[in-house]
């Protein structure tokens, strides 16, 4: 997916940096949600919807990659995030109340 196994190969770091950086990344994606959605003491930052796009791209990415470094190979990695994604969408999808289960699936 967008190259992310062959850019973590490259990518010197720990998992352990890699989890920092995505606490960061968390961190920025909050900082544009709240002056987004003008939270008290937030609004003057000036985000916009493109910035939460994109600080939850910058996220999803290195979460991706810390996926990508817990694998042995390419073919688990792409296994994994697969298998987890649709386990854990299924599980998401459960927890829903049925009327917005039923909004998903006319959707997909
Ligand atoms: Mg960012």
């Amino acid at each position: 997916m967008f190259n992310i196994y062959d850019l973590t190969q490259k990518d010197p770091k720990t998992l352990q940096e890699r989890a920092l950086k995505l606490a960061e990344e968390a961190g920025e994606l909050a900082q544009a949600v709240l002056s987004v959605t003008k939270a008290p003491g937030s609004e003057y930052k000036g985000h916009d919807l493109a910035d939460v796009r994109e600080e939850a791209a910058d996220a999803a990415i290195v979460a991706l990659s810390i996926l990508a470094q817990a694998s042995e190979s390419r073919e688990e990695f792409e296994a994994e995030l697969n298998r987890l994604m649709a386990d854990k969408c299924a599980k998401w999808q459960e927890k829903l109340p049925v009327s917005s289960v039923d909004t998903v699936k006319r959707s997909d």
